[in-house]
């Protein structure tokens, strides 16, 4: 992270030095990871320091697609995306995972800032296994989000600062309020990204991403459309592999604080054997037809896993030729 911070300061000289309003695609932008409220005058005093020390004001024009991923919680992103996150990463592509609560109330036995610092080190070693460039945690309660002004603005300068292209967020129907609001906070953060006096000290998106949501099976008000859906037997073990990152959650929390008490076997082999039985879920029929019309009936068949995401109307809305662009898994 350390080159961001070089190249986010150098954003700031040359949008300074040469008076531009926005900074071109592949920029960092001001106030990475901080939320912090800085002036104009701050950024000008920054911007001076940061050159007289010689910093270099090169920019990484690339073409990396940057996607970013919320969740309420440090596992749900693995769960619903976990799979295309490895398969992006393994492209070059880069990846940030957020989990808009700490996690602090997702245990039975234990809580509070122990368990929050638990999942946060189990998510990063999530987000090593799976390859991808980050994961932030929030520091918002558990069990306690609400979709107020604060965190929206919390998830618009994420979105900024990643320069994302692609936003991925749960719907806002769900069995669970953290989920439901993780959702609300998302899509009412599509368009006030471009918009320039909405956190006016950070500069606005040049155009609104695409943003999509994870699958899920709730079927009121509507259910969910799988509009995309991407094969990820290839990464199937991987994401496994960050499941198993988060011990707290898919060998203790979930089994047996609300998941029925099931019995997990101590031997590690059996354990992983056991988790993948657990989650080996064969795609439904909707997103089964999604995987037809984007792989072809044939190989569609033999897909075994599958991530499919639906559209939000109030971010950009792509048309399928745009789709396999920034999702390039279909050749
Ligand atoms: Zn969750």
């Amino acid at each position: 992270m350390a080159n961001r911070t070089g190249a986010v300061q150098g954003a700031a000289v040359w949008r300074i030095l040469l008076g531009t309003r926005e900074p071109k695609k592949g920029i960092p932008r001001l106030g990475e990871g901080k939320e912090t409220e800085l002036t104009m005058k701050s950024h000008l005093i920054l911007a001076g320091v940061v050159f007289a020390l010689g910093t270099s004001a090169a920019v990484a024009q690339d073409n990396r697609i940057r996607v970013i991923a919320f969740g309420a919680h440090p596992d749900d992103c693995e769960v619903r995306a976990g799979g295309v996150a490895a398969k992006f990463a393994a492209k070059g592509h880069l990846v940030k995972f957020v989990s808009v609560t700490n996690g602090d109330a997702g245990h039975c036995v234990m809580g509070g800032g122990a368990l929050a610092k638990r999942r946060w080190a189990e998510a990063q070693e999530a987000a090593r296994r799976l390859g991808i460039a980050a994961y932030e945690v929030l520091d918002n309660h558990d069990g306690e989000l609400m979709p107020t002004l604060e965190v929206r603005k919390q998830i618009i300068r994420l979105i900024r600062q990643w320069n994302a292209d692609i936003v991925l967020s749960p719907r806002s129907n769900d069995y669970h309020p953290d989920h439901r609001y993780t959702g609300i906070l998302v899509q009412d953060a599509a368009f006030m990204v471009v918009i320039p006096m909405v956190v006016p000290d950070l500069a606005p998106l040049r155009r609104n991403p695409v943003f999509l949501y994870f699958e899920d099976g709730f079927q009121k008000p509507q259910p969910f459309q799988p509009d995309i859906a991407v094969n990820i037997d290839e990464v199937w073990g991987k994401k496994l592999d960050s499941f198993e990152a988060d011990e707290s959650q898919f060998y203790e929390a979930q089994p047996n604080c609300w998941g029925g008490g099931a019995v997990v076997p101590k031997d590690p082999l059996e354990r992983r054997k056991w988790l993948e039985k657990r989650w080996d879920r064969g795609p439904g029929p909707r997103v089964q037809s999604s995987l037809e019309k984007w792989y072809g009936p044939q190989r569609a068949k033999q897909i075994r896993h599958a991530e499919a995401f639906e559209l939000c109307e109030y971010g950009r809305r792509p048309g399928d030729a745009e789709l396999k662009k920034l999702f390039p898994f279909f050749e």
